[in-house]
């Protein structure tokens, strides 16, 4: 006697019961039924299990197996621009955004390219993700990579700029692609005619997504172009990325804080609601286009405390 388990979800096992249901069934403790299919006795459990027993099982499992139901609720599968671990130790271009999750300031970019012989030494330096960077170490970690001679690319998306695309029907995710496209390309530009051993972007989307922003707007993917979520925490080529990009960050929060009188709080919490209630009493609703991402809810709930 064979026996085959498989999981299945909850809108298979209905699918099952009901397929199921011209054959005699029984109800055997913790099982949702039980039934026999000419030699295979099916039985279905609470845990959505199924067991299948019998000289053939596979005849009646392969009809659930991999059904559309289960596709669906499969884990997605790696994509194929996942990089192989030996890039991580390359010589690449790693890509990183900050800004995405601020209400107040800018977006920024940076692409940097980072030569193999140099992850020694940033490594002792204390690169690493800069999420988990307080900004008074940012700064210092940014100063000392800044002074290495690696080459990278900076792009600044202003709020202006960002309210008025986002007007235009463009999703974040849009803007983030175009900004690494652009960093990336001027970096490839500027390390000229070196070519890195590949271009690892920190996964925001699907690359699917993001070659589909990329067509929408007359680019194509550059080929070696590999993506993987947190990323940072792979490729010391990303953590300086990050690096750059969130001290260049801060600096352009200093400066939009200094504009305009007030310590701009980062993030999205509700210290940045008051902040931004108190701006527009002191300067009216239209200066939020100036330092702050409008379509975030804080707009809304800062107008609460109005
Ligand atoms: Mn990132």
């Amino acid at each position: 006697m064979v026996h085959k388990v498989i999981q299945v979800t909850e809108k298979t096992l209905k699918e099952m019961e009901a397929y199921y249901q011209k054959y005699p069934k029984k109800k055997p403790p913790h099982s949702v039924f039980q039934v026999k299919v000419n030699d295979v006795t099916i039985t279905a459990y609470q845990s959505k299990k199924v067991m299948f027993q019998g000289p053939n099982p596979d005849i009646e499992a392969n009809r659930w197996q991999g059904s559309e139901a289960e596709k669906v609720n499969k884990p997605k599968k790696s994509h194929n621009y996942t990089p192989e671990p030996s890039l991580f130790h390359s010589s690449i271009i790693g890509s990183d955004e900050t800004g995405t999750g601020d209400y107040f300031g800018p977006i920024t970019v940076v692409s940097a390219y980072v030569e193999k012989s140099k992850l020694p030494l940033l490594k002792e330096l204390g690169v690493r993700d800069s999420k988990n960077i307080k900004d008074d170490t940012i700064k210092t970690l940014a100063k000392t990579i800044l002074q290495l001679d690696i080459p990278y690319s900076l792009m600044i998306l202003p709020n202006p700029k960002y309210n008025a695309l986002q007007k235009q029907g463009w999703t974040q995710g849009k803007m983030k692609t175009l900004m690494h496209h652009a960093a990336i390309n001027a970096t490839l530009e500027k390390i000229s005619p070196i070519k890195p051993d590949g271009i690892l972007v920190d996964q925001f989307s699907e690359p699917d997504v993001y070659i589909r922003h990329l067509k929408s707007e007359g680019h194509k993917l550059p080929v070696n172009s590999f993506f993987i979520t947190k990323a940072e925490s792979h490729a010391l080529a990303v953590a300086v990325a990050s690096i750059l990009a969130r001290y260049s960050f801060i600096k352009e929060m200093d400066k939009l804080s200094a504009e305009i009188g007030t310590n701009l709080p980062k993030g999205a919490s509700h210290k940045v609601d008051q902040a931004a209630a108190k701006l527009i009493k002191q300067h009216g609703q239209s200066i939020l286009s100036n330092v702050a991402k409008v379509h975030f809810k804080n707009t809304e709930k800062a107008e609460a405390y109005l």
